[in-house]
């Protein structure tokens, strides 16, 4: 029996020697000290060593299995050092010690110009709201009186997805469960991402920004539409912009208007920027129509109330002398910050 051990434990040295992945040190496991390892074995014949010899042999026998235990494991810690270490050597190594040359990012001047109308707005006492921007087909042109018949649906190359949504085309997508949510009585911003499958060029983008408000009251009227505007205006051009309202033809309001501002470049001289009018077309809005309002269960007989829809990236160039709206969703970080710090 000693014999048998003491050969044993020779032998594990030996193929301990040779072993060189997780897997060959596993098979030598269960060799030695598996469930029908040579030590398991040798452990169950443990009963026929005579017993002047149990001592000795008992001692053995734990020390070799004590053994194989621990150069097991201390041969799967080496290999997974290896590998950990061959793995790191073929990776693309970075320097952390290098210094940092980007400096920090900047606010898109649309993200900038967003954030004072809102607040603009929101002094007076309007909720702002989001919008989705995949919407159901309803949503986006029902329940603005845009039914499947109307031509006005085809002026808007709209992105269907398979399940017959849309991506919103226009953010009054959103006229219809706000009015819902916040009822008869109510003053609500919504800024949106709208899309549309446009040809691009420097004043057209498939990707484009909508401020839409409504308001929704006993009584409101063109007049109140106007204050808003001119309000807005105020805020952001920091002077009094001059405004006026030409006749338009929108589904979802009636009477509905252009509203033009005079050319804050120019103050209504006449420039490039207007086309030398003295005015810029700034956003569709009217008064909101009886069928929209009926869809989102308001009563038109009692309720009334107005919408607009600012062509934000629009008011964003204008703003910022930016002569081309693809950089707007461009990732140039130069120049959206030497355009950010215009605002
Ligand atoms: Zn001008």
């Amino acid at each position: 029996m000693k014999e048998k051990i003491l050969q044993l434990i020779k032998d594990f040295e030996q193929r301990k020697a040779t072993v060189s992945t997780k897997e060959e040190v596993e098979a030598l496991r269960l060799d030695f000290i598996g469930k029908k390892g040579l030590i398991t074995l040798l452990m169950q014949d443990f009963r026929n060593v005579p017993a002047e010899e149990k001592r000795e042999i008992g001692m053995l026998i734990n020390e070799a299995k004590q053994n194989v235990e621990s150069s097991v494991a201390e041969l799967k810690e080496k290999i997974e050092e290896e590998e950990l270490n061959k793995k790191l050597e073929s990776e693309p190594r970075i320097d952390c010690t290098l210094p940092v040359k980007t400096g920090t990012g900047a606010l898109s001047p649309r993200t900038i110009l967003q954030k004072q109308i809102v607040d603009m707005f929101v002094s007076m006492g309007f909720t702002i709201e989001d919008g989705n921007e995949i919407e159901t087909e309803y949503n986006n042109f029902d329940a603005v009186n845009v039914p499947a018949s109307h031509p006005a649906r085809d002026m808007q190359d709209t992105f269907w997805l398979d399940n017959g949504e849309v991506l919103k085309t226009q953010t009054s997508a959103a006229q219809n469960r706000i009015l819902r949510t916040h009822g008869p009585k109510c003053r609500v911003l919504f800024p949106g991402r709208c899309f549309r499958n446009e040809s691009l060029d420097a004043t057209h983008e498939n990707t484009f920004f909508q401020i839409e408000g409504v308001v929704v009251d006993e009584n409101v009227s063109v007049a109140n539409l106007i204050y808003f505007m001119k309000e807005m205006l105020k805020g952001v051009f920091k002077k009094d912009v001059n405004v006026r309202l030409r006749p338009g033809f929108f589904p979802f309001t009636e009477p509905s208007f252009e509203l033009d501002a005079t050319c804050p470049l120019c103050a209504g001289k006449g420039c490039g920027a207007c086309s030398h009018t003295g005015w810029m077309e700034l956003c569709p809005c009217g008064m909101i129509h009886p069928n929209v309002l009926r869809e989102a269960g308001i009563d038109p007989d009692k309720y009334n109330g107005f919408a607009f829809g600012l062509g934000f990236d629009r008011l964003v160039m204008i703003k910022t002398g930016l002569d081309d709206i693809r950089h707007l969703n461009g990732g140039n970080v130069k120049l959206l910050k030497q355009y950010g710090t215009k605002i």
